[in-house]
């Protein structure tokens, strides 16, 4: 694979330690409970995979697949759900990991559709934030970074399903068009 077509914004080790972090902010405001981490599929994976084990609260998982509906009804904020939940979420406490928010479309109907199913909380964490992108209204409750308007791949992250095996976070310096 081609590396050098990226430029590293947030090193290997940089998101370690910001994963601890997160980690330790969740564990004690969740103390005695036992959140579902609900991960949303596929640039997700990776930061629920290093960060689940940073956690010590006892924690279970799910997965979710979601797909915009493309240009024509983007403004509509709609996304398919591709890959529903295995998990009864009704009662439950509910952390959304997500690996990015960009114009917070996406997350705002995912985070109105679980809230729709009774569980017993719904909270967003994120590693990375665009918050210059925003559309709509809706802030992450844990947030790892702020990052400007670039187009970063890495860490689960990809351009055409490349890059997500990425350490590090970076930034697509040229190849993206092509
Ligand atoms: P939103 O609905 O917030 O605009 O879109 C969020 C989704 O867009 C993320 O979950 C991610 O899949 C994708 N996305 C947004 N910004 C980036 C980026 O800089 N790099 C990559 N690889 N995906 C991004």
């Amino acid at each position: 694979m081609e590396v050098n077509d990226t430029k590293t914004l947030i090193s290997a080790a940089d998101i370690q330690d910001k994963v601890a972090e997160l980690a330790g902010q969740v564990d004690r405001d969740y103390a005695g409970k036992n959140p579902l981490l609900l991960c949303v599929l596929k640039g997700a994976v990776v930061f629920l995979a290093d960060f689940m084990r940073r956690l010590t609260v006892p924690v279970e998982i799910d997965f979710i697949a979601v797909s915009s509906y493309g240009a024509a009804t983007r403004s509509s904020g709609v996304v398919r759900i591709l890959k529903d939940l295995e998990t009864s979420i009704d009662g439950r406490h509910i952390l959304i990991v997500e690996d990015i928010i960009d114009t917070g479309l996406t997350l705002k109907y995912l985070a109105e559709n679980i809230r729709s199913r009774g569980p017993a909380s719904v909270k967003i964490v994120t590693l990375l934030d665009k918050p210059d992108r925003r559309e709509v209204e809706i802030e992450p409750d844990y947030c790892g970074f702020r990052i400007p308007d670039k187009f970063v791949v890495g860490y689960g992250l990809d351009f055409n399903e490349r890059y997500r095996q990425l350490p590090q976070v970076s930034i697509l310096t040229e190849g993206r068009d092509s």
